[in-house]
């Protein structure tokens, strides 16, 4: 089994786990209940896992802290984010799919690719540095652009921004901001961020105002926008 680490591509189901701890635990260590909740698997199932992901190079795996990647995990990480990032900009761009549709199929074709065919997307679509989500796409040696965006909660009032993604797991919010406009590269003023409530208002590009409560402002991260925009 240790062998196989760098001839063999890896099995679907690993490929799940690493993104998933990439994706939960950042630099950091990423939970076993997390986990399990993220791919709907047992804790059990999760644990087993974790220590073939061990075996196999790919993180370290401590009681009680979770599992963090080490440098191969995250190289191989990264590889099926930009894998999984190109396949949704091109569902989306060109096979008229619409942004909550993209990433379901983009998690099954993303098993069925090649490297090489990952490569040729990208070089068809121009190497786009933004997913469909507004999330950097990493670049083929596993850079990824450092995060800068905010959540509109945390944005300031008087400033102009651009919606850099909108990142909820719930498919009514995003059809909703999808149906306002609210979508990645949209500029947008922000008129004002209440403390009290923590509702964000905002004005598009068309002068229309739109009142996000805390759970949509939470939802749109935004960048601010340099020199107008
Ligand atoms: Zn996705």
């Amino acid at each position: 089994m240790t062998d196989s680490v760098v001839s063999k591509p890896f099995s679907s189901s690993v490929g799940d786990y690493v993104k998933a701890i990439w994706d939960l635990g950042g630099t950091g260590a990423a939970s076993t209940k997390e986990v399990a909740e993220r791919l709907s698997v047992s804790p059990a199932s999760v644990s087993n896992m974790f220590v073939r992901l061990q075996e196999m190079g790919l993180v370290r795996h401590e009681r009680y802290h979770g599992a963090s990647l080490t440098d191969s995990g995250r190289v191989e990480a990264l590889r099926l984010v930009r894998r999984h990032r190109l396949i949704e900009t091109f569902l989306l761009e060109h096979l008229g799919y619409n942004r909550q549709e993209v990433h379901e199929e983009a998690e099954r074709l993303e098993h069925a690719v090649s490297d090489g065919f990952t490569e040729r997307l990208a070089e068809f679509l121009g190497h786009p540095e933004y997913d469909p989500h507004g999330e950097p796409i990493p670049a083929t040696d596993g850079t990824l652009e450092v995060e800068n965006s905010v959540p509109l909660t945390e944005a300031r009032a008087g400033t102009r921004v651009r919606i850099s993604k909108v990142r909820n797991d719930d498919a009514p919010i995003l059809d909703h901001l999808e149906d306002s406009g609210l979508v990645p590269g949209r500029p947008l003023s922000v008129l004002q961020v209440r403390e009290l409530d923590g509702v964000v208002i905002v004005e598009d590009e068309d002068g229309k105002t739109h009142a996000l409560g805390e759970p949509l402002a939470r939802s749109v991260f935004v960048r601010e926008a340099l020199g107008g925009a």
